[in-house]
């Protein structure tokens, strides 16, 4: 399957269960669980199914020997995570130098992730990380720092006032999160547009 197909399957079951976003890269997807502008703040990790649901959908991503049935990681950390995550890539996005605690929470859960080679039977070498919680965490870690240091240009906020949400811009034409933010802020300038019109009619 292309990168690209995985991406857009990832993202469906995302929408699907109720997530706003999916489908970016695994930490951005990890970073989007969290509407800080949503008032009051909405965060899709509170709801314990909806938290085991992010680990299913993104499994296609994981490494396979971090994956275990039902085994979700620490929600207090992954939430710890979440925030020193967010923190690098708005220092990225604003090229700001990056958040020294924040590194150090992010390159902290990178080292739970190690990999080591394994034989197989066919005397083929496989990278393989030791299971459980840790190393799901471990994995998101990684992702978050490939997406700093090889991706950095990419990362992206919506541009809708209202909405708080990341995304992975390739070509960096790419303005908002979703086409649901896209509509509305097209919405909202066509409102004030013809407010303004209305305006000029009356004066
Ligand atoms: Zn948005």
């Amino acid at each position: 399957m292309t990168e690209r197909k995985l991406r857009d399957e990832i993202r469906a079951s995302a929408l699907a269960a109720g997530f706003y976003m999916g489908g970016e890269t695994l930490a951005i997807d990890f970073v989007d669980t969290i509407k800080l502008k949503a008032n009051p703040v909405l965060d899709y990790f509170d709801n314990e199914e909806l938290y085991r649901e992010f680990w299913r959908i993104q499994r296609p991503v994981l490494p396979a020997g971090a994956v275990s049935e039902g085994v979700a990681p620490d929600r207090e950390q992954a939430k710890q995570l979440r925030f020193a995550i967010r923190t690098l890539f708005e220092d990225a996005l604003n090229a700001s130098a990056l958040d020294r605690s924040s590194l150090d929470v992010v390159n902290g859960f990178a080292l739970r992730a190690a990999s080591v080679p394994q034989l197989d039977a066919t005397g083929h070498s496989r990278e393989t990380v030791t299971g459980g919680g840790d190393a799901l965490l471990g994995a998101v870690a990684r992702s978050a720092i490939e997406t700093v240091a090889d991706f950095r240009a990419c990362i992206r906020h919506c541009e809708s006032e209202r909405c708080s949400m990341m995304f992975f811009s390739a070509s960096g034409h790419r303005a908002w999160c979703s086409a649901t933010c896209g509509n509305r802020v097209r919405v909202a300038r066509f409102a004030a547009q013809r407010s303004r019109e209305a305006d000029q009619r009356t004066s």
